[in-house]
């Protein structure tokens, strides 16, 4: 392809709202324009890399027999009504109705649709395991798109879903896209850090995100010095800094020296720093006490104390109950916070929040600040495992003004729950090698997860066993953000002077650079073009009359791994001489004009091999 019609509208300036390389450099090296916020058009060079990233996903997904279909974007809104999620989406979900007044959605991601393809399919055993998959268009309306493709409001993801009879060929795909994943991301050149989710409803395995580290990054990422552990800290766990009651008796016992509780004066004392400042020690020594508010609740509250104003909704022999509101109170060591995504997961919740100052003081009969664990009759009480091993504790007394001393799990009061709803920070100790955790900020590019049977029982999807009888198969999904494993490429292989693209998602693999695009110089170029070419090698052939500084500089900014430049000095040699420079490295080499062409189709070709294997 030759520059001059290539479309590649390089700029100096950069666009004022970007922040972060990718979005900077993806515009300057002429390879995305916006068209609205949040909305992109990828131009002729930013396709082409943008389509080897689809094409790599693609022979992934195939070689672990994933097949390929195509939905439409545009689906029908009674799906979605089917699932449940028509009202739970909210106002992310693009809907739209047609002529004849029905609904549509603009689809922000597709088990739905998937799931009513397969329905309408699926008969018998014979057909499972079944993993299709799409590279497909997505809208989600977000409030505030930000960082270019990175988090754009229309974007493409791959992704799959499965079918099984069992949880065994469940996992099976789910270890396969596993390391499907991880070669895909280390063909493109990424380095990836997946994280398992370790707690929560769905057991041990059942979650992995692959993570990139970035510092505007949505994710906190706790990571140990020692070993390879990683978690997103909404569900980092860490080793315990406390002894735990194993029971109740346990507990009493290790309050055997405390003295009975008691009252004691704290005239305008709500904070923990005051508290500490008025009693003279330190945060470790009180149990906080939070009241939460949590939505969609799944949990079974049968056994939750009454006031806590639960409300039922649909509750059927199939569907579990769904109480659409419920308080709790929380209990946890005064120096450590709570993780409202492990709890709200603890609750099986949609979503939890500290509940109103009002609902405190009607919930609690206390006024803000004051609430303890002792005595807290109207709400169910969740104690953080910390809390089993406080045997001489500092709590609110539920009246104004007033905490108590001498508290002990067990003996004064015991809990509905016991669960691990603490935030892991940095320097709390690995769960596994009591090694030190650090974080780390990460941009989520994919995620596998075993999805249950969430939507084959709310969509009714079934199959005829062996032996003819009616059951439900188990799902899984895998996705991957195609725009933001290609924004990150970027993030990760760059400079100040533009993109180093890995050559495997490269627009083109090599530039060639006539020094003047005339006589000679350009009989060479366009031979060694052509050479490069039958080899299968994709050529940029820079034909433009522009000074050789400014093709260097787009050069650079466009970040084509290899370089070639031809002049009338080399070409003047005895035997005539091209200049080879790779965009990654800061030397260039000489190298003899008729032996150029084999010695970077080798060099290629090396590089592609050592990122596929
Ligand atoms: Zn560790």
């Amino acid at each position: 392809m030759n520059y001059s019609g290539a479309f590649i509208p390089t700029l100096r300036e950069v666009p004022a709202d970007a922040v972060i390389a990718s979005h900077r450099l993806m515009f300057r090296a002429g390879l995305l324009r916006k068209l609205a916020n949040g909305l992109f058009a990828y131009l002729p060079l930013g396709l082409r890399s943008f389509r080897k990233v689809e094409q790599i996903i693609r022979e992934e997904m195939d070689a672990i027999g994933a097949l390929e279909i195509k939905p439409t974007v545009v689906v029908p809104g009674e799906l979605w009504k089917e699932s449940g999620r028509w009202d739970s989406m909210g106002e992310s979900m693009l809907r739209v109705k047609n002529r004849l007044d029905n609904d549509f959605v603009v689809s922000p991601t597709a088990e739905e649709a998937f799931t009513a393809i397969v329905r309408d399919e699926l008969s018998s055993y014979r057909q499972l395991p079944l993993a299709l998959y799409q590279i497909n268009t997505k809208f989600r309306d977000e409030i505030r798109p930000r960082y270019g493709v990175m988090r754009g409001r229309e974007f493409v993801m791959k992704d799959a879903y499965s079918w099984h009879t069992d949880d065994k060929s469940l996992d099976d795909t789910y270890q396969a896209m596993g390391r499907a994943y991880r070669r895909i991301f280390k063909r493109c050149g990424l380095s990836v850090i997946p994280v398992k989710a370790d707690s929560g409803a769905m057991g041990g395995s059942g979650s992995e995100e692959f993570m990139v580290e970035s510092e505007i990054g949505d994710n906190t990422l706790i990571l140990c010095k020692k070993c390879d552990y990683a978690a997103n800290s909404e569900k980092a766990a860490c080793a315990p800094d406390f002894t735990p009651s194993s029971s109740i008796e346990d507990a009493k016992a290790a309050a055997v020296n405390t003295p009975a509780f008691e009252k004691i004066d704290t005239p305008n004392v709500k904070t923990i720093d005051e508290l500490c400042a008025f009693l003279k020690t330190e945060p470790q020594t009180f149990i906080k006490t939070l009241i939460y508010r949590a939505v969609n609740v799944e949990l079974d509250l049968s056994s939750a104390p009454a006031c806590a104003k639960l409300q039922r909704k649909k509750p059927s022999a199939e569907a579990p109950a769904v109480y659409t509101e419920a308080f709790f109170a929380v209990a946890i060591r005064g120096d450590l916070d709570v993780n409202e995504v492990k709890l709200a997961s603890a609750l099986k919740a949609s979503e939890v929040s500290l509940a109103s100052d009002t609902d405190v003081v009607r919930l609690t009969n206390t006024p803000v600040g004051f609430a303890g664990p002792v005595g807290l009759t109207a709400l169910p009480l969740i104690v953080d495992r910390t809390v089993t091993g406080m045997n001489d504790a500092v709590t609110g007394a539920l009246e104004k003004d007033l905490h108590y001393k001498h508290v002990a799990y067990g003996r004064d009061f015991t809990a509905w729950m016991i669960e691990d709803v603490r935030t892991v920070k940095a320097g709390d100790h690995c769960s596994l090698c009591s090694g030190e955790l650090y974080t780390k900020m990460g941009n989520e590019l994919g995620h596998i997860f075993k999805l249950g049977y969430k939507y084959t029982r709310s969509m009714n999807v079934s199959y005829l066993d062996e032996n003819g009888k009616s059951q439900m198969p188990i799902m899984g999904c895998y996705g991957i953000g195609v725009d933001r494993t290609l924004a990150s490429v970027i993030e990760e292989h760059h400079d100040e002077a533009g993109i180093i693209w890995p050559v495997s998602v490269a627009p083109y693999h090599v530039i060639i650079v006539p020094i003047k695009y005339d006589g000679a110089v350009k009989e060479s170029a366009d031979k060694l073009a052509t050479e490069l070419t039958s080899a299968g090698i994709e050529v940029l052939l820079d034909d433009r009359s522009e000074r050789p500084g400014v093709k260097f500089n787009d050069a650079d900014l466009t970040g084509i791994p290899w370089r070639v430049v031809i002049g009338d000095k080399g070409l003047a040699q005895n035997i005539p001489q091209v200049e080879i420079k790779r965009r990654s490295e800061k030397d260039s080499t000489m190298t003899d004009l008729d032996k150029a062409s084999a010695d970077i189709v080798k060099k290629i070709r090396e590089e592609i091999a050592r990122l596929n294997n």
